[in-house]
């Protein structure tokens, strides 16, 4: 359906597309213009024209585009349809959150088994996920169609438990811990880092002045 390649400017903002788009068609909406999207995703419109045109003709002019038919070309973009088997490996205070978030108005993606080295937390289940000891790392998740992790260890615990997960397979990794992991070319990481976020945040606040 897509034969070009999409930015990736682009494909970063499709996911927020997707999720309005979701949330106008559960409202009853049926069809929506650059502009009023541009409102609720603050993106510009002329940016979400240009990231549309990516993806063929979608829309008419003075008609705006269909939701429903937008949602569908983004789902299959996306890969919606197919399900992300999530892991968690320390439950700390951020561990503790994700797994009491643990994306449920995305029933695409959940977290399905836990970690940590803690006694207290090992057998116990949090947001409904199960917490096992990361002794038991690659036996439980050789039990698994588990094929991404989310990293929630304290930094001097990551490269090691990278080195596991690796090694059991997963795909592709959710770092929010400081530190930069080194993996093979075929997984992917990608590093979280709220203090990064913030600073582009200030200096997107400073140069809009
Ligand atoms: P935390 O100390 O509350 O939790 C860490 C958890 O990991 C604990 O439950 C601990 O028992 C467990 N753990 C330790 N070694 C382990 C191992 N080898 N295998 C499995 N589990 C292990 O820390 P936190 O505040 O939740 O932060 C977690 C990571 O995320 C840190 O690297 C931190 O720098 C980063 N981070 C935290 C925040 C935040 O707001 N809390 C924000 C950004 C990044």
């Amino acid at each position: 359906m897509v034969d070009q390649k999409i930015p990736k400017a682009t494909a970063k903002r499709l996911p927020l597309y997707y999720r309005h788009l979701n949330s106008m068609q559960q409202q009853g909406k049926q069809r929506i213009s650059s502009k009023e999207l541009s409102d609720a995703v603050k993106v510009d419109s002329a940016t979400i024209r240009k990231d549309f045109s990516y993806f063929g003709e979608l829309g008419r002019k003075g008609y705006g585009y269909d939701i429903e038919h937008l949602i569908y070309v983004f789902r299959k973009v996306l890969d919606q349809d197919e399900i992300a088997h999530v892991a968690l490996v320390g439950v700390g205070n951020l561990g503790t959150a994700l797994l009491n978030y643990n994306f449920i108005k995305n029933n695409n993606t959940k977290i399905e088994i836990a970690f940590d080295t803690n006694d207290d937390k090992i057998g116990t289940t949090i947001g409904g996920v199960p917490i096992y000891s990361v002794n038991d790392l690659e036996k439980e998740l050789s039990r698994t169609n588990i094929n991404v992790a989310i990293l929630t260890v304290p930094m001097h615990a990551a490269e090691e438990v990278t080195e596991r997960l690796v090694e059991t397979g997963i795909e592709g990794i959710l770092n929010f811990t400081p530190a930069r992991l080194s993996v093979p070319d075929d997984v992917r990481v990608r590093h979280i880092d709220l203090s990064v976020e913030l600073q582009s945040l200030i200096y997107f606040l400073k140069n809009e002045q």
